[in-house]
């Protein structure tokens, strides 16, 4: 099958054709259908296989969407700001998945910011400013944010995604990501993907996700 036909929009098959991407691979083959009809997705996948794609489509296919479905206010439509946040454990990582998203996102004007830890927070305070459609973070540093930057509130987001949960949830990460998880809306999509299936990523899926589909890729 094409993008288009597991329900892509055209907006957004076009980003896939300018980055390459000629069909879905498995994963999203198999994910995207289910994301586009508003389940929530478990994952079992690893890096290189297209995963990215698999949760990032979706989110910027129910952002425009929702953009659209809007009443436009004096003329105007909304601008969704903190729709969406991917959580990473590592900062490469995290910097990998925000460039696919700018990517994808290029021709619906998406803005996306990466808060990780070991790079200056006052830019990163600048970039919340501007009020980003999608964050990508590792846990520590979110929390950080959500704690000390004025403003700042993940109160309005619609999808969470908790990439690679297994290593999220190493000793390092375990307490901001229960504190981040008590702060953010119940009422939004949750997206799981990890390399295992581990005891703690059960406990984690079992707190965090809704009648989830399960795939593997
Ligand atoms: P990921 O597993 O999400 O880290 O993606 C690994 C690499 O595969 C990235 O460089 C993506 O740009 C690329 N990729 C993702 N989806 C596709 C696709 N459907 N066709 C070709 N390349 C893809």
């Amino acid at each position: 099958k094409t993008f288009g036909e597991l329900g892509v929009r055209e907006e957004l098959v076009k980003a896939c054709d300018r980055l390459g991407w000629k069909n879905p691979s498995k994963i999203q083959a198999e994910a995207i259908p289910h994301a586009l009809e508003g389940k929530d997705v478990i994952g079992l996948a690893q890096t290189g296989s297209g995963k990215t794609g698999a949760f990032a489509l979706p989110i910027l296919q129910a952002l425009l969407q929702y953009v659209l479905d809007s009443e436009p206010k004096k003329g105007r439509r909304p601008d969704p700001a903190f729709f969406a946040c991917v959580l990473s454990p590592t900062r490469e990582l995290a910097i990998q998945i925000a460039e696919q998203f700018e990517a994808l996102g290029a021709d619906i004007s998406l803005r996306c910011a990466v808060l990780v830890g070991g790079i200056d927070r006052m830019q990163q305070t600048i970039a919340l400013a501007k009020r980003p459609h999608v964050i990508v973070a590792t846990p520590g540093r979110l929390w950080d944010h959500m704690t000390d930057t004025k403003g700042f509130s993940l109160k309005t987001l619609k999808y969470l995604v908790l990439d690679e949960a297994d290593r999220l949830l190493n000793e390092d990460f375990e307490k901001s990501l229960t504190q981040i998880l008590e702060e953010i809306p119940r009422d939004r999509k949750t997206y799981l993907f990890s390399a295992t299936m581990t005891k703690k990523v059960r406990k984690l899926q079992r707190a965090c996700l809704r009648n989830p589909v399960k795939i593997e890729a």
